[in-house]
């Protein structure tokens, strides 16, 4: 496997409050990371600012060997290459399921109507919401907006997804169909980094699992050793508060 996002002694401060606090983290390609975490440890910012949402205070940051925090890199490619799926959603409410999924491919990769119409039905099939191509996001149900919204950062053909809690704000009943949709998804080779609740998907999918405490990257490993053989106490402990 070759590296995808190599990220070196990463800080991020939000004036005097430290939240991220050198962090180091590797990813190759078609690995499935899932980052576990109290809430407020720091998980949405590491997300952020991989895709530089945030400007990060110090570290590095390479793509493919490029450094991306270079002067005078070309940040929309980049961002081009990561697909971001959030906890809202985020679709576009004035379009309908396939026009969301087509207007990035047309605006930003320059692909003509057709083509990418195209790729947005392969995708919408992807996520089984191929018979909903003419609703508007406001006639589904969470779990189908999140689905499309995951068919969208699809059609634009990225390296790397990053899923910030992506069924935190679902009913428990639409909890299901979105982690089956993203377990599909990781069985493709895909790249995936993935902040989760969802420990019980987090122990199937994963090829890597870690643990973020306060800005730190506490402990990490597979799956069998954080959630069955946890080294660190704070680890230990995270996982009885939840499980
Ligand atoms: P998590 O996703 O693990 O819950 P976050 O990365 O969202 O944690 O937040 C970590 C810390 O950074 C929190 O203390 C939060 O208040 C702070 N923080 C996050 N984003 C901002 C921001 N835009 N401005 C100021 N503080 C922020
Ligand atoms: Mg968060």
């Amino acid at each position: 496997m070759s590296e995808i996002i190599n990220i070196e002694h990463l800080k991020k401060s939000f004036g005097q409050n430290e939240v991220l606090k050198d962090i180091d983290l590797m990813v190759d390609k078609g690995e499935v990371v899932t980052i576990i975490g109290s809430s407020g440890s720091g998980k949405s910012t590491l997300l952020r600012c991989i895709n530089l949402l945030e400007k990060p205070n110090g570290g590095k940051i390479y793509y493919k060997d490029e450094n991306v925090l270079a002067p005078n890199y070309n940040l929309p490619k980049y961002r081009t290459h990561l697909g971001m799926v959030f906890q809202q959603f985020n679709l576009f409410n004035n379009m309908n399921v396939l026009e969301n999924c087509m207007t990035g491919q047309v605006t930003v990769l320059k692909k003509s109507r057709e083509e990418a119409k195209k790729t947005a039905l392969e995708n919408l099939k992807k996520v089984g919401m191929e018979r909903f191509i003419d609703a508007k996001p406001s006639q589904l149900s969470g779990g189908q907006k999140q689905r499309v919204a995951i068919g969208r950062a699809l059609s634009m053909d990225p390296d790397v997804m990053l899923f910030d809690e992506p069924t935190s704000a679902l009913d428990p009943e639409m909890v299901g169909e979105v982690l089956k949709t993203m377990k599909d998804l990781a069985h493709t080779g895909l790249t995936m980094i993935i902040v989760t609740h969802e420990m019980a998907f987090a122990k199937d999918v994963s090829d890597r699992v870690i643990f973020m405490d306060k800005g730190v990257i506490a402990e990490t490993g597979t799956a069998e050793d954080i959630f069955v053989h946890p080294k660190e106490e704070r680890t230990r402990q995270f996982l009885q508060r939840i499980l």
